[in-house]
């Protein structure tokens, strides 16, 4: 096992909570309070995993992935792009945009990115906080797409394999590289894989 994959595993026993059978609770080091230190070995553990496959961007999602695709960008020496969230639809040519639907907070919204960010030459690394359902990443995958980018993989801190995402995302060939991997909530309790 990895050395991040232990400390992550760690951080989660002692800091982390499972809220019902579906979410993990990891404010005090990801979504609310983030440590540094922290991140920066989860960046660097991303950028190692991807260093050999000429990424020229990371993207990330607003508001819990960008701290870990800055860290990585920063090792790979490349930019992060930031992909916005917009309530409702909005009018505005000079953006690509697609429809998300977030099964975790049951809502919809708009993600959008600048078409001066990325174009035909990019080979793009998505990083997150979480993968559950896929239905974040698959939304950045379609906004890369309309760039005509190419895309090398996803990473995320977090994968709750119990969760489709996993399995969807790499039935298109795409490189899912997961830091730690739950297997399952059940009863408060978490239960990693393998
Ligand atoms: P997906 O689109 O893969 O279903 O969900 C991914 C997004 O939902 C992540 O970017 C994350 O913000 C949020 N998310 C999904 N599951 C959890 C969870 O168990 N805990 C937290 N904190 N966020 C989650």
């Amino acid at each position: 096992m990895e050395e991040i994959t232990k400390l992550l595993q760690e951080k989660i026993l002692t800091e982390g909570s499972a809220k019902g059978s579906e979410i993990l609770k990891v404010d005090s080091f990801i979504n609310h309070q983030v440590d540094p230190a922290f991140m920066d070995l989860i960046g660097k553990a991303i950028a190692d995993h991807f260093s050999q496959q000429g990424i020229t961007k990371v993207v990330t999602i607003e508001s819990s992935g960008i701290a870990p695709a800055l860290l990585c960008a920063k090792y790979l020496g490349v930019p992060m792009v930031i992909m916005k969230k917009q309530p409702s639809a909005i009018l505005n040519d000079h953006l690509y945009h697609t429809e998300i639907t977030s099964f975790t907070k049951k809502t919809k919204y708009e993600l959008t990115m600048s078409m001066d960010y990325m174009n035909e030459n990019d080979h793009v690394l998505i990083v997150d906080d979480f993968l559950a359902n896929g239905e974040a990443a698959t939304g950045a995958m379609r906004l890369i797409r309309q760039a005509h980018a190419t895309i090398a993989g996803i990473s995320v801190i977090i994968e709750k394999s119990f969760q489709p995402g996993h399995e969807k995302l790499e039935a298109q060939g795409l490189d899912v590289y997961p830091l730690v991997q739950i297997a399952a909530l059940e009863d408060g309790k978490i239960f990693f894989k393998d």
